[in-house]
This record gives structure tokens, sequence and C-alpha cells, in this order.
């Protein structure tokens, strides 16, 4: 299914046209024997540095290496030797400084560390880089973007994207349940993402593409009707769930931003990764994070359908002063907040005429606004799917505490300028009261 959106381009009825840049994606049984093999033949590269840790040596980057071997395709192995990696600087100086400088490919050996470090390293090298991954537990192998963690805040650095992927359903069927469950996580917020993108359509005719949302609900219902089949392990109900995962990742760059797979699960995802670093805490699974946030986002929409705004009284409401503004997200953000207060300056998406302009937009598409929150998916289903493979599904379950989950409902929306169901409850002057009743229902 994939093949036939990478490596061409598409003219789109949106008016966009629509290019991968990915050249190569192989989901199959023994990839890296056969396919994998092959490409690297075709390219005549003539000295690979392969990029692995303790863990994903043992589950594939021994088979690469031997195989390379036997093909007389010449290599230096990079072994992390830590039993946690981090994409910080430490670990990119360490490949930069143990990398063949005579290489003339980087390839990645693992899921999302081990790629975001290789795709910023091989990008200031200079040099493409491939994938060989381990596990299906997020939708970034062929993202622009490097999440890494720099001067102890993480940033995403727009870096190049692999040439190839290389997965093999069997090796990522055994990769660790909790893995798995977080690619479940990030795949089934791309229902919110797809709801928060056509909301911000009828609100600010923001551009949207039929072709690239259906791309992307597809994905979703094959991994939703595939979930029994996912749970029990099975090798290809697994190869569906990392195809729909490289999936959103082609929509992205169809997109030419991140629209079609974030929205506002992907912001509270966002600000607990961000707490959890300032505060030194032990990393979650980036998937199992906005799994949580699926649900909350969901019963945000749940929570638009059974309002009947009056809106001669909310535009009536008092209007929260800049400075008061900036106290509470500072009380939310701490070391992270200069570039949540900058962005707020630059995009001024809570000012009064910005505001004045989506309400009055909202108010003329208001039974357009609520049929969207009623056809939406319900957050039970999400919540049920993340029952079934034994994944967190409140922020309790992560460890965050309670008014840590209630900054992320109240602040997650100023992480971009990117209008989602979070930002549209703040402009009803009802965010307080949504992020009160989750936070009642979620800590009584
Ligand atoms: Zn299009
Ligand atoms: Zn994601």
């Amino acid at each position: 299914m994939i093949e036939q959106y990478i490596a061409k381009s598409i003219a789109c009825a949106c008016g966009k046209t629509h290019r991968s840049r990915v050249e190569t994606i192989e989901i199959k049984p023994n990839v890296i024997e056969h396919e994998l093999i092959d490409f690297l033949k075709s390219k005549a590269y003539k000295k690979l540095t392969v990029v692995c840790d303790k863990n994903t040596y043992r589950v594939a980057a021994d088979r690469v290496c031997a195989t390379l071997e036997q093909s007389q395709i010449p290599f230096k192995l990079h072994m992390y030797q830590e039993d946690s990696v981090l994409p910080n600087e430490h670990f990119i100086g360490n490949l930069a400084m143990g990398m063949a400088l005579d290489s003339d490919l980087i390839l990645a050996v693992g899921s999302g560390t081990i790629n975001d470090i290789c795709r910023y390293v091989s990008a200031v090298a200079g040099k493409p880089y491939c994938i060989v991954g381990t596990a299906p537990s997020m939708d970034g192998y062929i993202s622009g973007g490097s999440a890494l963690i720099y001067n102890n805040l993480k940033l995403t650095f727009e870096t190049h994207t692999p040439t190839a992927v290389f997965l093999d359903p069997q090796i990522l069927s055994h990769a660790p349940k909790d893995m798995i469950a977080a690619g479940v996580g990030d795949l089934l917020g791309k229902i919110n993402c797809l709801t928060d993108w056509r909301l911000s359509q009828i609100v600010n005719g923001e551009w949207h593409c039929d072709f690239i949302s259906d791309i992307v609900d597809a994905a979703i219902q094959k991994v939703v009707t595939g979930s029994d089949q996912i749970a029990a392990g099975q090798d290809e109900a697994i190869a569906d769930l990392v195809e729909a995962l490289l999936l959103s990742g082609v929509c992205m760059d169809f997109a030419g931003n991140s629209r079609p797979a974030s929205g506002c699960e992907h912001h509270m995802s966002h600000f607990w990764e961000m707490r959890y670093l300032l505060e030194g805490r032990e990393a979650v699974f980036h998937g199992t994070k906005v799994g949580i946030g699926t649900v909350i986002a969901l019963r945000a929409y749940e929570y638009i359908a059974s309002l009947t705004p009056n809106f001669d009284r909310i535009k009536a409401l008092p209007h929260k002063p800049f400075d008061e503004w900036e106290q509470d997200v500072r009380g939310a953000f701490l070391g992270a907040s200069d570039e949540i207060v900058d962005l707020e300056r630059k995009s001024g998406k809570n000012s009064p005429e910005k505001l004045a302009a989506r309400l009055a937009s909202t108010e003329a598409n208001w039974q357009q606004i609520k049929a969207l929150a009623e056809q939406t998916v319900k957050s039970e289903l999400v919540y049920g799917i993340l029952k079934q493979l034994d994944a967190p599904t409140k922020p309790g379950e992560i460890g965050v505490e309670k008014e840590m989950a209630r900054q992320a409902i109240l602040y997650a929306k100023e992480i971009r300028d990117r209008y989602t169901v979070l930002q549209l409850l703040w402009d009803l002057g009802e965010l307080e009261r949504f992020a009160d009743q989750i936070i009642t229902d979620y800590y009584a």
C-alpha cells in the first residue's frame, strides 16, 4: 500500500503537488538479508557506519553486520554501551567522534532515539542515512526533523529524511509489548489530529487536503480493526501498524508540516515530556503519552458536542491581560517558559483581536463544529484499545500528578501556534471547566 505514495510527485485536487522524500520503504520478512543488501549494492556504497545500542544489536544489528560481512560491504560498527541512550549532546558527540569519517552512509539500527541521533549526525556530516527499524513504537521513522535534547530542552531540529527504511515484521512483533502499545497510542492520536485539522479548516479556513486525511484515516481504520491481532502480536497486524505509522510520516511530508499527524494530543504529550526532562524524571515513550492525550482530546470533543454556547455572553467575558497570562505560563513551563512567551509575542494567538475573529467564525459555523464533534470517534474506543494492550490510559498511570495533568490541559495549546480543540475550549471560556471535569474524574 505504501509504495504507491513514495518516490513520485502527486498533483492533488487540493492545489498542492505532494511528494515524499524517502526513496524506498520495505516491510518484509528477512528484509535485512534481501532488500537491504540489494539496495546497498545498487547504490554502491563504499563504507557504512552501523549505529545501534546493546538491545538493537541483539535484535537486528548482529544480523546486519553478519550480512554485510558476507556481502563484503565494508562497515564500522558504532554500538552504544549504555543501558539508556538519550538524543542529547553526549550521545550525538559520541557518534560524531566514533563514526568512520570515510563512510558514505550511516545505517541506523533501532527505533526512536537511535534514529533521532543518526538523522542529526548524518545531516551535519552531509551523508545520507538509512534505517533498519526494530520497533513499531512511533511515527517518526521518516520524519525530516530530529527531536533532540539541547541544554536540557527538547527541541526539534530540521534535518533530513532517510533515503530508505527497512522493517522486518518478525523483528517488530518481538519488540517489547509496551513499545508496540506506544506505537498504537501514537497512531490512535491521528484520530484527533484529523479532527483538529478539520476544525481549523472550519474556524480559520486553514488549508486542508482530503487526499491526505483519507490516507491517514484508512491507516487508522486498519489499526482499529486489527487491534485484537496486534494485541496477540501477530506479524501481519504488526506490519499493518508500522505501515500505518510510516504512512502518517509520508503524509507529513505531503503536507509540508506535521498538521496531519500532530494535534493537541501531541501538545499534551510534549508538555509532560518537557516537564519530566526539566525535573530529571525517567522518560516515558512518546506514543504512550500521546495515547493518554488522545483520550483527553476526544473527551474534549464530547464536551464540545454537549455545549449550547451563548456567544453574546462569551464575547463579553473579560480578557486576561498578557502579564497575567505570562505569569500562568511561567508557572507551568518553568525553565522552558521563554520560548513559549516568545511564540505568543510573535503569533498573538490569544490576543483580543484574534480571539474576536475566531469567535465570530465559531458562532457563524457552530452547527458544523457541533456536527464534527458529534461525529468524531468516541474516547471510549481509544480507551478500550489501550486497555486491551495493557497501556496506560490516564496521566496518573505514568506518574503525572494532578496539578501537572491540569496544567497540560490548560497550557499545552501554548506550545505551538496550531489551532486545536483546546484553543476552541479556551476561546469559548470553557477550558478551565473542562480541565476540572477531567481532573475530578481522573484523580477522585
Ligand atoms: Zn492534497
Ligand atoms: Zn507522534
